[in-house]
């Protein structure tokens, strides 16, 4: 795990490549708050059975400690929940119901667990191939692939875990393509961000291309969003697919 200080450096240093300007504050506040939760969890567990998250997040659950970071998280973000309301909270935001208060709360807990979780997963097992773009631990859709080497991995937007798609080329990893004449890529002269796309299943994402950005796993999928820059030169037939993750 990063720490605070590379998590606020890195913001701020490539802030100008996401295009729009983003809270630091708060960005910082959040990180701290999923940080902490983090540490704490780490001391309380020698070893951790690493074959489900879902399993992992029950664990949590039936002992009580995932009701109590809910509740963490709501006072420090200034929502205020009870413990006991919790669960209901958390599957409110797990229906989309955002307006809910603590729903968002109950988000920041469950990412914080699921960060720690992938990160240890990472640790143990490594960054595992898999020529798709949802999580293997997950399950989120990631629309963030980054470039190390000669190989291209996604980022996971929720839990930050990292896999490998392809050595090499790029693969699409919605269906799989790696036919070059129906993959395509838009950037810059400078080479930083840019967005790919395959012809075979209409589907983009973006990718991060410069090596040289050093920066939390976290955060890389926000600084790939100056990607989004190239949008409009994508062919019709490609899906607008404009999200804000
Ligand atoms: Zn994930
Ligand atoms: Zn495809």
């Amino acid at each position: 795990m990063n720490t605070i200080e590379e998590f606020v450096f890195s913001l701020r240093r490539y802030n100008h490549l996401i295009g729009f300007k983003i809270d630091i504050d708060v960005a910082k506040k959040i990180e701290e708050i999923q940080l902490g939760i983090i540490k704490n969890i780490e001391t309380m567990f020698n070893e951790i059975d690493l074959s489900d998250l879902t399993r992992f997040i029950s664990k949590l659950s039936e002992n009580g400690m995932l009701q109590r970071f809910i509740q963490e998280v709501s006072e420090a973000m200034g929502e205020g929940i009870e413990v006991a309301d919790a669960d209901k909270v958390l599957k409110e935001a797990l229906d989309g119901n955002m307006n809910v208060r603590g729903a968002r709360s109950s988000l920041i807990a469950l990412q914080a667990v699921s960060r720690f979780f992938a990160d240890k997963y990472l640790g143990t097992k490594g960054e595992i191939k898999r020529e798709s773009a949802f999580c293997p631990i997950c399950g989120s859709e990631s629309k963030t692939m980054v470039k190390e080497g000669n190989r291209y991995k996604m980022i996971c937007h929720f839990c930050g875990y990292k896999w490998t798609v392809s050595e090499g080329i790029i693969v699409c990893p919605y269906c799989g393509n790696k036919d070059s004449f129906s993959l395509g890529l838009f950037t810059d002269k400078e080479r930083r961000v840019g967005l790919a796309y395959c012809q075979n299943c209409g589907t983009s994402w973006r990718i991060v291309l410069d090596e040289t950005i050093k920066a939390p796993t976290i955060t890389l999928p926000l600084i790939a969003i100056g990607a989004e820059k190239f949008r409009g030169s994508l062919p019709n037939a490609i899906d607008s697919g404009v999200d804000n993750a």
